[in-house]
């Protein structure tokens, strides 16, 4: 399993973060986002887009953020420009996942992470040591998690289905309900 966390949330500021950050995580081979409780909107946007794209995707609401991290029973990984560069732990956090089977939660933020998240991730990743964005940085970890593989996914449930094409747009039903 691979889960992501969105620590924090700015009511109208962080709208449209907080759904990238679900979209990004539904989009690039997460199983699931926890979002704050007090992002029912971005929840309720991802949850629509899973009903009409397809999944297995879940998103839900948490009221103790911090406590998803605690109770986790797998390894963390908080994304943070001032972590380990990705390209140094990749490989361990790949083993640690694929060999040993753990789980994985993603954190990433919104504005100052606790100093606690520090401390209880496994690994502090940057993807750079540049200041940018958690959709960004999910986007990169992700792929390199899952290398590549994510972008072959099948997608269950869906009710349309996008055609790729070299100019314009298609967009069909699908016979799944
Ligand atoms: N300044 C805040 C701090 O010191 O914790 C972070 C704000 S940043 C806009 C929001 C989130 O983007 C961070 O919590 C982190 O998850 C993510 N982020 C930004 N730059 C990153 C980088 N280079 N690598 C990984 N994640 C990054």
């Amino acid at each position: 399993e691979v889960a992501v966390l969105r620590l924090g949330h700015r009511p109208g500021r962080d709208e449209r973060m907080t759904t990238h950050v679900g979209l990004t995580a539904r989009a690039l081979g997460a199983d699931r986002v926890w979002v704050p409780d007090n992002a029912g909107q971005s929840r309720d946007t991802v949850a629509d887009i899973t009903d009409r794209f397809g999944g297995p995707f879940e998103v839900d609401l948490t009221d103790s953020p911090q406590g998803i991290i605690r109770n986790w029973e797998g390894r963390v990984v908080h994304l943070t420009m001032y972590g380990e560069q990705v390209q140094d732990v990749e490989r361990d956090i790949r083993a640690a996942h694929r060999e040993d089977g753990d789980p994985i939660l993603v954190v990433v933020g919104a504005e100052k992470v606790p100093f606690d998240v520090y401390e209880e991730a496994d690994w502090n990743v940057g993807v750079t040591n540049q200041p940018h964005s958690e959709v960004a940085g999910l986007a990169v970890f992700l792929d390199r998690l899952f290398e590549g593989r994510e972008l072959e996914r099948e997608w269950e449930g869906a009710d349309r289905e996008v055609i790729p094409m070299e100019t314009g747009k298609r967009v069909e039903s699908t016979d799944e309900e």
